[in-house]
């Protein structure tokens, strides 16, 4: 079993006097910093949807494991055929699926054939039955023009014995099962799912169904990060909601660290008066405020806790939505063995305006119109968080300054390409 080394507790360090990050230089600094941190388990292939591949799978037999027939007709030897038009007497049995025919078809002489049927001794092509004509005398004839092997798979020219069918990373998916499976790979070497835990903080929130007075509202950014690490292939776990109280929130991490692999909290992450999950990560772990040059949801606190690295989204739901996506899921599939994953990305017009400052990107909850224009959420507020479930994907604005007019080109990220 393979025992992963722990993380170093400076992984998260910037260098010194850095204020603004881009996005992408924070992207970069992730991925060099992170590595797999699961271990390996053997499960039956039928087992293994959606886990992640911990070696190279090698074909365990050839796909076809031999030569056969790829549609219902009847096969001769080529090399035998004179000039056409070809009259060949047919030759006794039949050669089927599963069923092959024993013996050596002699040359100038044609066998029925079925598709699957293995070829027999003596055959190496097969004419369509549609192109033949068969006579009472019981032979074939057919017009010339047929190339040698036509109508044929050879032995192995999908996947050979031994050739590489899936790399090391690969996540299974249902087509896979079918690959594996012709290849005689009966089980596979998966990671282990990565345990991601999920805390929410702040003393404003109630858990949902329970009785919330105006001041009070429902933790909303719990179950939408629990679904989301459920949907990327995670073993998500619930750790509950820390109140703002030190001691409240030290407790949780130090019983989480214990059962998880990674945590994303949401809330008390900048640096204010209340944001207990900051100051608890700062004095008891190595605490790194990324403040990312982007809207929304600039801090991002990262921090090693007791060997867990510890993802630390903005509050706002529409701000954690969205560091959920562009961060901690690149972040966590990289933890998770299955690599480094960059959103799907797609150049279309715009179907709104905007004048954009230079020095932060930009993430618009957006969706395409029946032309395949994108269009945007009437609000950009962060607490907006129906955008989200009217949007399908979000617009991404570059870094620098930008103005958007009409059929502007744009780039629209699909949730779709976010696994969902
Ligand atoms: P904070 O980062 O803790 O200052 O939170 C920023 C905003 O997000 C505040 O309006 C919080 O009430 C809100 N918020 C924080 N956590 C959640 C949550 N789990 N569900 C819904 N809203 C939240
Ligand atoms: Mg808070």
């Amino acid at each position: 079993m393979i025992v992963p080394p722990p993380l170093k507790d400076d992984c998260f360090a910037l260098p010194p006097g850095v204020y603004w990050t881009p996005v992408d230089e924070a992207l970069t600094r992730l991925r060099q910093r992170l590595r797999p941190v699961t271990q390996v388990e053997t499960v039956p292939v039928a087992k293994a949807l959606g886990r992640v591949l911990a070696q190279d799978v090698h074909a365990c037999r050839s796909n076809p494991p031999a030569p056969n027939a790829a549609v219902d007709g009847y096969g001769f030897a080529h090399a035998a055929l004179g000039v056409p038009p070809h009259h060949l007497p047919l030759h006794p049995g039949r050669a089927a699926a599963g069923t092959p025919f024993e013996g050596t078809v002699p040359a100038g002489h044609a066998l029925r054939i079925l598709t699957g049927a293995m070829l027999p001794e003596g055959i190496d092509t097969v004419v369509l039955e549609e192109d033949v004509a068969v006579d009472e005398t019981g032979a074939i004839a057919f017009q010339g023009g047929i190339g040698r092997g036509a109508n044929t798979r050879q032995a192995g020219e999908d996947v050979a014995t031994g050739d590489l069918a899936l790399p090391a990373g690969h996540v299974l998916r249902p087509h896979d099962f079918a690959l594996l499976t012709a290849l005689g790979v009966i089980e596979v070497q998966v990671r282990k799912r990565l345990r991601v835990g999920i805390l929410s903080t702040g003393d404003e929130l109630v858990e949902p169904g329970n009785e919330a007075g105006p001041d009070r509202i429902f933790d909303a950014n719990r179950p939408m990060l629990l679904a989301l690490a459920e949907i990327w292939g995670f073993e998500p776990i619930d750790l509950g909601r820390a109140p703002d109280r030190r001691k409240a929130v030290q407790g949780c991490l130090q019983r989480a660290a214990r059962r998880t692999d990674a945590i994303l909290t949401s809330g008390g992450a900048s640096a204010g008066d209340e944001d207990h999950l900051s100051a608890v990560l700062r004095t008891y772990g190595t605490l790194n405020d990324w403040r990312i040059a982007m809207k929304p949801g600039r801090p991002l606190a990262l921090a090693m806790w007791q060997g867990v690295p510890v993802f630390g989204l903005p509050g706002n739901p529409v701000a954690a939505f969205v560091c959920a996506l562009i961060f901690a899921r690149p972040a966590l599939t990289l933890l998770s063995g299955a690599g480094w994953t960059q959103p799907l990305a797609v150049s279309v017009p715009a179907a709104f305006e905007k004048r954009k400052k230079a020095g932060r990107r930009e993430y618009l909850r957006a969706r395409l119109d029946a032309q395949g224009r994108a269009q945007v959420f009437h609000s950009e507020g962060s607490g907006r968080i129906s955008g989200l479930s009217w949007a399908e994907g979000l617009i991404e604005l570059p870094d620098g300054e930008m103005r958007v007019v009409e059929d502007t080109p744009v780039r629209f990220l699909p949730y779709s390409g976010f696994g969902f």
